[in-house]
């Protein structure tokens, strides 16, 4: 799934703590109001929601899917990274 990040530019105070929080680095500063990136993927984890006070910032669901082959890959690597998680610990 996808996510589209929308700031509401009337409701920005320009904390900046959604900059400081967003890891992928979605949000940069204009003329004192955040901006998302059209160019950084959202990974919808909703952190910048949270820290938000004024609630300027809404996440939704673009209805983009990711592919079958592409979620199977990601389930291989979960595995995987299971399989490590418990050799480490024995
Ligand atoms: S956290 Fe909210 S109020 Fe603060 S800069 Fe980001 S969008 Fe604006
Ligand atoms: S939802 Fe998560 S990944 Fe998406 S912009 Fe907010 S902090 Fe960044």
């Amino acid at each position: 799934m996808a996510y589209k990040v929308t700031v509401d530019r009337k409701k920005c105070n320009g904390c900046e703590e959604c900059l400081e929080v967003c890891t992928g680095g979605m949000f940069r500063m204009d003329r004192g109001k955040a901006v998302p990136s059209e160019d950084v993927e959202c990974m919808g984890c909703e952190t910048c929601m949270r820290v938000c006070d004024p609630k300027a910032i809404t996440i939704t669901a673009s209805g983009v899917t990711l592919s079958p082959t592409f979620m199977n890959l990601m389930s291989v690597l979960d595995d995987d990274e299971e399989e490590t998680l418990k050799s480490n610990r024995a």
